[in-house]
């Protein structure tokens, strides 16, 4: 067994995910309370280059075609084998659809327990994961012998996981990758015919507050006044009242607009991950104690049915 950390990289379409370099910095804190190095694990086909700028102590690097993109099916065969031959003190993969899916497969491959959320390590060694939507985190010591890890982004910065020198890489031979279940047909493009929320630099957003669809003209109204876009929260998209292009969150988009006015929207996690970054929110909630409070920077808890009609109004006036 060694102390060895090693980071399995996402790439998708020729890039490699901000979440690798994250899960590199944090294999970078945890390698210290075990001595180890850190091995970024790179797999694809004619990929190579994207190695160059892993802050990684080594790369181990797997080519085949059947790896050129990501399926569960051959990434898994190819890392059991990997895991097998050098047995890392951990293995690290993104807390994404790509990571959860690798993970969750080797873990029962191989009997290896899965650490899942994981947003940081401490500086000796033990893990600190969210929990219940990003409202707990838990500490705990790192199981053993071996662990797998899924990582959240959040707790380190990406640059960090980012190198100027490029990494010393070895290019290690692919199994037999072969009568495989899964492969990747078609990659489904984002619908680019509406507005893209992310692009704004105002948004008016709704949330389940509004009741139904008809409600959402009030919202429209108000957008169209202050000459902006609306977006909205998950339950309002799940109802069929807004397309899915407009929803803001963990499934959605991620806005940094200038001005996020939320009109009935709680804050739950999946929801704060796709706009906490705004400049300045702005919360219309009835319920003083909904967690939106914590992170905006004005509210107010009036029934939004009174207050837009009077905003939309003052604002075409101001105008
Ligand atoms: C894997 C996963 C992914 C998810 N992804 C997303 C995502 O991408 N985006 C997302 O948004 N959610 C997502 N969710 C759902 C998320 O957990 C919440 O359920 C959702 O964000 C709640 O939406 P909401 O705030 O509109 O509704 P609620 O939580 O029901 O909040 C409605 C709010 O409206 C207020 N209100 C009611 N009436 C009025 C009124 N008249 N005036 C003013 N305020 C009023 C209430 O006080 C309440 O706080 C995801 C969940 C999971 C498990």
């Amino acid at each position: 067994m060694s102390q060895d950390i090693f980071v399995v990289i996402e790439h998708l379409r020729g890039q490699v995910s901000d979440t690798s370099y994250v899960m590199l910095a944090g294999a970078r804190q945890l390698s210290q309370s075990t001595s180890g190095n850190v091995t970024a694990v790179l797999l694809g086909h004619n990929a190579q280059g994207l190695a160059s700028n892993l802050a990684a102590d080594k790369v181990l690097y797997m080519d085949h075609a059947a790896l050129a993109e990501f399926t569960s099916d051959a990434y898994q065969i190819a890392l059991a084998g990997l895991i097998q031959e050098h047995s890392p003190r951990a293995v690290i993969f993104g807390h994404s659809s790509i990571g959860m899916d690798i993970a969750s497969g080797l873990s029962a491959k191989l009997g290896t327990p899965v650490v899942s959320s994981c947003r940081a390590f401490t500086t000796d060694g033990k893990y600190v994961s969210q929990i219940c939507g990003g409202k707990i985190m838990a500490e705990g010591e790192l199981p053993g012998p071996a662990a797998l890890v899924t990582m959240v982004p959040g707790g380190y910065k990406s640059e960090l996981g980012q190198s100027a020198q490029a990494p010393a890489l070895t290019t290690v031979s692919a199994p037999t990758l072969e009568g495989l279940r899964v492969t990747l047909k078609q990659y489904i493009e984002p619908d680019t015919s509406d507005v893209d929320i992310a692009k704004e630099s105002m948004l008016v957003s709704v949330g389940r507050g509004i009741q139904n669809k008809d409600n959402i003209e009030l919202a429209n109204e108000l957008a169209a006044a202050l000459g902006c876009a609306v977006s909205a929260s998950r339950p309002v998209v799940d109802q069929g009242w807004m397309p899915t292009t407009r929803l803001v969150g963990k499934s959605g988009k991620r806005v940094k607009p200038k001005i996020y006015l939320a009109l009935g929207i709680s804050g739950a996690p999946e929801h704060v991950e796709g706009m906490g970054e705004s400049e300045a929110i702005i919360a219309i909630n009835t319920d003083p104690n909904a967690p939106i409070f914590n992170i905006a920077k004005y509210g107010t808890t009036v029934d939004m049915f009174d207050l837009i009609p009077v905003l939309t109004e003052k604002v075409k006036q101001a105008k």
